[in-house]
Formats: C-alpha cells, structure tokens, sequence
C-alpha cells in the first residue's frame, strides 16, 4: 500500500546512512512520498549526505544546504522549496544538537548558558522556526513530525540539557498543534527508543540505557530504527488523520513500566 503516493516531503537531518531521518525517508519513499532534503553545510556532511542517497538510487534527489540555527539560511531553504518542490505536505524535523562535554553523567549542574542556549535553540526553536515556514507552502492536511526522547519525561543518565531541550520540544509540539490545527496541519512526536547514531554517541550514559531497554522493555530489546521509520509513516500519512499534539513512543514500551 502506498500511503505517501501524491505528497511531497522535506526531511531534515540525514547525516548518514543510521540517522534517524533516514530510515524515515526510506520508508516515506517506499511508500510513494517524494522526498527533499535539507543537511548541515559542509563539505563532509554533503559528500556523507550524497553517498547515502546514491545507496539507495536516489542521487538525483532534490537537497539544500541549511543550518538551522541561521534565519537567514531557513529563508533561503524555503525559498528554495517553493521554487523547486512547491507545495510541502509533510515536513520532518530530526535534528538536535548539544556540547557533547555535558552529556556526561555529572555535569548537568555545571551546564553553561551558552551550551544550554544553543542546545535548546537547535534542538528545539529550530520547529518553530521550520514551522512558521513551512506552513506557508503546506495545504490543509499537512503533517510536521518532530524526533523525541524518553529523558524529556525523565532524567535519563547523561541526556542532561538534552533532555531539557526535549521537553521544550515536545511543548513546542503542543502549542504549534493548537495554533496550526486551525488550518489543518498537525504536528506530532515521535519518541524514539535508544539507537546507535551519531548524536546518540556522544551521550555518556548510551550503553547503559541500550543495556536497561533491552532488559527492561516490555518487548526485551532495543527497536531498529528502521522501526521509527514505518511508525513514521503513519504519523507523516492520512492514516493519523485525527492525531495531533501527540508524543508517540516507538520504544519497545519502554516508557509504559516502572523500572
Ligand atoms: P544524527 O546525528 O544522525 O542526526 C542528527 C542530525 O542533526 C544530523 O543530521 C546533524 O547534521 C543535524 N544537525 C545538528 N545541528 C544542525 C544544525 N545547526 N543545522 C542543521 N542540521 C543540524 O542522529 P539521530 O539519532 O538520527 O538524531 C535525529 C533526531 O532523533 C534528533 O532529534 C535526536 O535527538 C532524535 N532521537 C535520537 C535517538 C537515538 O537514540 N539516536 C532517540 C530519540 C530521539
């Protein structure tokens, strides 16, 4: 079944061929989406970005260069998604950044101003600034999806300001649900369990949040990210239709027990 035949996707955060965002494009293409996308300048990001692409037949895919810290560049980006994609309906945000040196087990306390500023800017104003673009080219029906984590809910060995920032993601989710509904966009979540990307290793506690899911978890293991992608899916697809403002864990059901 193609449940994306007809969209057109922008897909922020592939950075390789374990991101997150690209187990969401996989799936979205297989099932009929068109897809654009937007990575980190650089010259090492796009030769990364471009290799995983041409991995999966998809080298003559739309891509734009943005960092999303920059207002100027989201501009530019939008700009240029108009002018090449037209309209957007789906959009999704996986990106987040912090100084990995306070990803540490110990150092919450000690977090900067300006490592939490950024941290927070990256990881979680960067929706909102997404959003208000991309509402412009999105028809009713549209669906904005961001990536999440459990230690938003909790503290979570050495996720520290990231999970702060989660938090204030997953609002963000909330209030840009309430204000877009009214056009007949949603927005939603998806919090993902543990897997091993790139930002994943620079969080200090990651083996032993792998090592307790696959204890713990109602489903005694960790998920494949893969997994996010087809979940994805349904949040991105007519499917969830009446879902919005929601936070949904693809976790092993991590998150429903007491450990
Ligand atoms: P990843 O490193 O593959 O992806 C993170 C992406 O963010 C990269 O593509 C990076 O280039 C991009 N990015 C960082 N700063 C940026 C900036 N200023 N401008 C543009 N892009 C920027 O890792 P991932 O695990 O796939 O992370 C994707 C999302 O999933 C993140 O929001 C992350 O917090 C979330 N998440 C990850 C896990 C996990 O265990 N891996 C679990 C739950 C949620």
């Amino acid at each position: 079944m193609n449940l994306l035949e007809g969209k057109t996707g922008l897909i922020f955060g592939v950075a390789n061929d374990r991101s997150i965002a690209w187990h969401i494009a996989k799936n979205a293409v297989a099932h009929g989406a068109r897809c654009g996308f937007s990575y980190l300048p650089g010259e090492k990001m796009e030769a990364r970005v471009r290799r995983t692409l041409e991995s999966a037949g998809l080298s003559d895919t739309w891509t734009f260069p943005c960092d999303v810290s920059s207002d100027e560049q989201l501009d530019a980006l939008f700009a240029a998604a108009e002018k090449d994609l037209g309209s957007l309906d789906f959009v999704v945000h996986s990106i987040a950044f912090a100084d990995r040196a306070y990803l540490q087990p110990g150092t919450f306390a000690a977090t900067p101003r300006d490592v939490f500023l950024q941290a927070l800017d990256i990881s979680a104003y960067t929706l909102v600034a997404a959003a208000r673009r991309a509402e412009k080219l999105m028809p009713a029906g549209g669906s904005i999806l961001a990536m999440t984590y459990y230690g938003a809910e909790k503290a979570a060995t050495g996720y520290n300001v990231m999970g702060v920032a989660k938090s204030a993601l997953e609002s963000c989710v909330r209030y840009l649900a309430a204000e877009l509904g009214e056009r007949g966009i949603r927005v939603n979540s998806l919090s993902a369990g543990p897997c091993r990307t790139l930002s994943a290793m620079a969080v200090g506690g990651i083996d032993r949040i792998l090592d307790k899911v696959e204890h713990d978890a109602p489903l005694r293991r960790n998920i494949a990210t893969d997994e996010v992608g087809k979940s994805a899916v349904y949040l991105l697809s007519d499917l969830s239709s009446g879902v919005t403002g929601e936070t949904h864990h693809v976790d092993a059901g991590y998150h429903s027990i007491v450990t």
